[in-house]
């Protein structure tokens, strides 16, 4: 089989498909509180243009999916798309990561479908600051969600915390506590200039060295582990004596590009090689019609991957050597 490979000999076996570009929050990493400019319907993807798109990159070695967007659970056929892209043979491991909103709702027919796991983001376990955070997310919602989740057996769980400095780097104690009894994956990653660089997002960014000074400081030993399924860019470590994980993804202070394996396919059908970057291209107009012209596509966008995505440059007001994208998370696909 001809594999995606890129200049570096990266092997690329892993996508991130965007669903929607909308969310019913508005986390304040990620969205302004007054929202974005969503895609008009139309220019967003249909579920049999993602299935089929699916079975053309399953004959390149694409074997894992993350379905993710905005919230990929506001979309009312988001169970028939698992469905679909469940029933690719070839695919071994289909993820969504979603804010858990509908969770509790969907969970047994998602699972049902065929998803194997999921990652739902969770930045406070204070009701208040939670809301705070997500722009009127409901805490309570989360923790159904997740005990749905773990009655229809979607595991592993893991949780999303992005660090944020003065928000919420006080909990990270509270939240490594939470791996001692139970077989959960917390991910702390670092706060990612992605869409609204500047200031704003440097006073709020906190490197993940916090995360070791803090078990330094409590005297909390751990070590680092190599048994979690789908471990993507994230290190991850176990406290001793604890059933849980915990993992860090810091693509600021140290970047995790070295294996990167993934690429990226926003709402509207364009294909993005690496996260940071500029470089897209509009695929949807070939999925059903020309999968030869399709697949060349995604190689011209694999050849032009970059080595990394220097984002740490940001950090210190350095020029990258590319455009860095245009888009928010939320449009590319978290
Ligand atoms: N709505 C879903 C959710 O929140 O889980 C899926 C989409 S969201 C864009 C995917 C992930 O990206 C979430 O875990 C979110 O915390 C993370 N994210 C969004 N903006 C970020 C930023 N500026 N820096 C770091 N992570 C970010
Ligand atoms: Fe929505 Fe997820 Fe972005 Fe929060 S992080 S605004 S839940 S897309």
């Amino acid at each position: 089989m001809e594999l995606l490979t890129d200049r570096f000999g990266r092997v690329h076996d892993y996508i991130r498909i965007s669903v929607t570009d909308r969310c019913n929050l508005r986390c304040v990493y990620c969205m302004p509180e007054e929202g974005l400019k969503f895609l008009p319907h139309d220019e967003v993807l249909q579920k049999d243009e993602i299935i089929d798109f699916m079975k053309v990159m399953v004959q390149f070695g694409i074997k894992k999916v993350r379905i993710t967007g905005g919230e990929p659970l506001l979309r009312t056929d988001i169970v028939e798309i698992i469905r679909g892209i469940s029933a690719i043979p070839e695919i071994e491991d289909i993820a969504v990561t979603t804010n858990a909103m509908y969770l509790a709702k969907k969970a047994e027919a998602l699972k049902e479908a065929g998803l194997t796991r999921i990652n739902v983001s969770l930045d406070s376990l204070h009701e208040d600051r939670f809301r705070e955070i997500t722009r009127g997310g409901r805490l309570q919602k989360v923790i159904d969600g997740l005990k749905k989740a773990e009655e229809v057996g979607l595991f592993p769980i893991k949780l999303n915390v992005v660090l944020i400095k003065g928000q919420n780097d006080d909990e990270i104690l509270d939240f490594l506590e939470f791996t001692k009894d139970k077989d959960i994956n917390i991910r702390f990653i670092e706060y990612m200039p992605i869409g609204h660089a500047g200031n704003s997002w440097k006073k709020k960014y906190l490197s993940l060295e916090t995360i070791f000074e803090k078990c330094k400081e409590q005297g909390l030993e751990y070590e680092p582990i190599d048994t979690v399924k789908g471990n993507g860019p994230s290190e991850n470590y176990r406290l001793k004596g604890a059933k849980g994980s915990f993992g860090l993804i810091h693509p600021v202070s140290s970047h995790f590009c070295d294996n990167c394996n993934r690429l990226r396919l926003t709402a509207d059908g364009y294909i993005k090689a690496c996260l940071y970057w500029d470089e897209e291209l509009n695929i949807r107009p070939y999925i059903q019609k020309d999968p030869e012209e399709l697949i060349r596509l995604v190689k011209q966008s694999i050849d032009n991957k970059p080595e990394n995505h220097e984002m740490a440059l940001k950090l210190q007001d350095e020029a990258t050597s590319h455009k860095p994208t245009w888009r928010r998370m939320s449009q590319i696909g978290g």
